[in-house]
């Protein structure tokens, strides 16, 4: 696979909202541990909101599809994650204005241009415990498989891989951020479920990618 098309993203976010539902309460549960409890909730209504987006709007190109699901999530999920992640799909909408498909290479800017709003935006580093341990390793897994020519699903493939690892990884540590920051050690021991949910994004995407490769 070389491009996705505006259909073909319409058809993976949705699976990303799938996914996402089916994960509400694992995601609830790491939340409970080190937080209040919502982020599986928080993060199925926005992407409730977006399957509605989806199936009642008509877009032209895939930035116009990024920059309403950044609004959607924006308003819809609230909480820490919201802005974080609704400034994440419309910074990544910027790279892909006026476009009907992306390649790997617009992808991956698209990606990398996400993961600086967010850094800009809630002012955490990787090793700080958020969201940013999943995206930071997958945004340099895109930036290799780009220079490397894979095929997209293999490099969402690869991508997902190491968000799932980043997201392992901030079991050991304590939170610089978010809620988690005011139990100081008594985080350590517990996955971050931001990051976590980057890497059921990531992997839902993947899926999907691998499922319309198959069908072709
Ligand atoms: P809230 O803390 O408002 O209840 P959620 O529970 O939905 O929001 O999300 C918590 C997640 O937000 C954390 O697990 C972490 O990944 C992420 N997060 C919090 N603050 C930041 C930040 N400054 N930068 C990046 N991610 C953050
Ligand atoms: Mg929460």
């Amino acid at each position: 696979m070389k491009t996705i098309t505006l259909d073909q993203w319409k058809v993976v976010l949705t699976a990303v909202g799938d996914v996402i539902a089916a994960k509400e309460k694992h995601l609830n549960e790491l939340d409970s541990l080190i937080g209040d409890g919502d982020h599986g909730s928080s993060m199925k209504r926005g992407f409730e909101a977006v399957r509605s987006l989806i199936a009642e709007s008509s877009h032209t190109n895939v930035g116009e599809l990024f920059s309403g699901v950044g609004a959607v999530l924006l308003q819809e999920i609230g909480g820490a994650v919201g802005p974080l992640l609704g400034s994440f799909f419309t910074a990544a909408a910027r790279q892909a204005r006026d476009l009907h498909e992306v390649d790997l290479a617009v992808w991956s800017a698209m990606f990398a241009a996400g993961v600086a709003k967010v850094r800009q935006f809630g002012k955490a580093s990787p090793g700080d415990k958020t969201m940013l341990d999943a995206l930071q390793p997958a945004c340099d897994a895109f930036e290799t498989a780009n220079r490397q020519s894979l095929p997209l699903q293999d490099a969402f493939r690869k991508a997902a891989g190491e968000a799932r690892l980043g997201a392992e990884h901030t079991a050991g540590w304590v939170a610089k951020f978010g809620r988690a920051k005011f139990l100081g050690e008594r985080a350590i021991g517990h996955q971050d479920p931001g990051a976590t949910s980057i890497y059921f994004m990531l992997d839902a995407m993947a899926e999907a990618l691998s499922r319309m490769e198959e069908s072709r």
